[in-house]
C-alpha cells in the first residue's frame, strides 16, 4: 500500500510532467486492464482497486477530458478532432489513442503497477499495448472484465454524477454524495458528463459492442480474462473482483 496518492500529471498531461507515484511497500506492483461496457462501474472499480493495490489509474477518457479543459491553442489538432469524436460519444481513431498512449507509455513502468482504464478498446489497441509491453520487459497480471445486463446499465449512466476536479465516481441513487452536487473528496462540483446523456449513450454503447466486446476473446485465448458480474453495490463488486485476484495470484 502507498501513502503518497499517486500523482497522475504524468499521464493526464504527457509530455515531459515527471511522475510523482511512490512504489509499493508490500506486495507486488499489479498491472491490470479494465474492460467493460460503458456505465458497468470500471471507474468506481478503479478507485477502490487503486486505494487498496496502490496502483496508477489509467484512463484514457480522462486524458480526453482534461484535454477538454485546455485553450484551443494549447491542443494539438488531433486532440480537437478526438474531442468531437468523444462528445458524439463515438470512439477516438485507433491512431490518435495510439499515439497519445505511447506519448505516456513511462507511465507503464511505474513501480505501482497500473489499473488501464478505457485503454484498450479495439483489438488494434491491444496488440499495440502488447508490443508496448513487451518492449519495456512487463506482463499483465489480468484483465478484469465486467459484466451487466444492458436495462442496468442504462440507469447506471443516466444516474452517473463526476466531479469536475479530482474525477470521483457517484450515482444518484447507489453512490450519493453526502450533500447533493458536492463530491465527499475534494469539494470539488459534480456534473453529468455530456456523453453520459442518451442520445450519446447510445452511440457508445453500440462503440462497444462492435469494437470493445472482442477483447474478452482476445484475452481469454491468453488466459488472462477474469469475468466479473458487476450487479450489486460497488463494495460486493470490489470484494468479488479481489477474490478473482486473489485466486490468481
Ligand atoms: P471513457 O471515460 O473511458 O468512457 O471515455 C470517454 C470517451 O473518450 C469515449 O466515449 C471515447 O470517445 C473516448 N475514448 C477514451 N478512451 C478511448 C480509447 N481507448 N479508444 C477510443 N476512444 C476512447
Amino acid at each position: 500500500m502507498t501513502d503518497a496518492k499517486p500523482d497522475r500529471s504524468a499521464w493526464l498531461k504527457g509530455g515531459n510532467s515527471k511522475c510523482q507515484a511512490k512504489p509499493v511497500a508490500t506486495g507486488k506492483p499489479w498491472r491490470l486492464v479494465l474492460l467493460g461496457a460503458p456505465g458497468v462501474g470500471k471507474g468506481t472499480q478503479a478507485e477502490l482497486l487503486k486505494a487498496r493495490l496502490g496502483a496508477c489509474h489509467l484512463s484514457t477518457g480522462d486524458i480526453f477530458r482534461a484535454a477538454k479543459q485546455l485553450n484551443q491553442n494549447e491542443r494539438t489538432p488531433a486532440l480537437t478532432a478526438a474531442l468531437e469524436y468523444m462528445r458524439r460519444g463515438e470512439l477516438v481513431p485507433d491512431s490518435t489513442v495510439i499515439d497519445i498512449v505511447r506519448e505516456r507509455r513511462g507511465c507503464l513502468r511505474c513501480e505501482c503497477g497500473f489499473l488501464l482504464d478505457g485503454f484498450p478498446r479495439t483489438v488494434t489497441q491491444a496488440e499495440t499495448l502488447e508490443t508496448l509491453l513487451k518492449e519495456e520487459g512487463l506482463r499483465l497480471d489480468a484483465v478484469l472484465n465486467y459484466e451487466l445486463p444492458i436495462d442496468l446499465i442504462v440507469k447506471r449512466l443516466s444516474g452517473r454524477r463526476t466531479c469536475a476536479n479530482c474525477k470521483a465516481v457517484f450515482h444518484v441513487e447507489t453512490r450519493p454524495p453526502k450533500k447533493e452536487g458536492v463530491c465527499d473528496h475534494c469539494g470539488g462540483k459534480l456534473y453529468q458528463r455530456e456523453d453520459d446523456r442518451p442520445e450519446s449513450i447510445r452511440v457508445r454503447m453500440e462503440a462497444y459492442r462492435k469494437s470493445t466486446a472482442p477483447l474478452a476473446d482476445f484475452y481469454d485465448r491468453r488466459g488472462l480474462l477474469l469475468t466479473i458480474p458487476a450487479d450489486g453495490t460497488p463494495e460486493e463488486i470490489f470484494n468479488r473482483t479481489m477474490e478473482a485476484l486473489r485466486a490468481r495470484s
